[in-house]
């Protein structure tokens, strides 16, 4: 089901950018908002395991908010890997990588794959690669209670 699809919420409020994405067959559906100019965005290419196989590329933005509105949950892998810090959201109908997601005492903090965004021209910019394997997990969860985004997954 798709819902609340807007054509170009980029070009209606210019002063907060509202980018909407889903997986391939729309059960898991994105909202990421942002009161910063998209070219100021940093596209990174995480190398590990596993966003090399999906080829993600993400955009954190710590003063945006990311909504994942999951239609059929049990449609939803939450795939944990590796130290186990965040869940990486991917449909069990389509394959398709959306984001991930650390829940973090309450809150929850998240990235999203641009390449699920229905606009994703508007990020195309060359992605700066990036490793964390060197992270402890408290490390980890330290760099992405800066820098991820507030989400919320309904
Ligand atoms: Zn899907």
């Amino acid at each position: 089901m798709m819902t609340g699809a807007e054509p170009e919420g980029a070009a209606a409020r210019p002063t907060r950018l509202r980018l909407t994405g889903s997986c391939h067959c729309g059960n898991l559906e994105l909202t990421f908002e942002t009161t910063r100019d998209p070219g100021e965005l940093t596209v990174r290419a995480c190398g590990c395991s596993f966003c090399r196989r999906h080829a993600g590329r993400t955009i954190p933005d710590p003063k945006g908010r990311v909504e994942f509105a999951i239609h059929d949950p049990a449609l939803l892998s939450r795939y944990s890997f590796g130290l186990g810090t965040a869940q990486f959201l991917v449909c069990r109908t389509c394959g398709v990588y959306v984001g991930a997601v650390m829940a973090d005492d309450g809150s929850a903090y998240a990235i999203i794959n641009i390449n699920a965004l229905q606009t994703p021209e508007v990020l195309a910019k060359a992605a700066v690669p990036v490793s964390y394997d060197h992270e402890s997990a408290t490390g980890r969860r330290t760099r992405r209670r800066a820098l991820w985004t507030p989400a919320t997954v309904v």
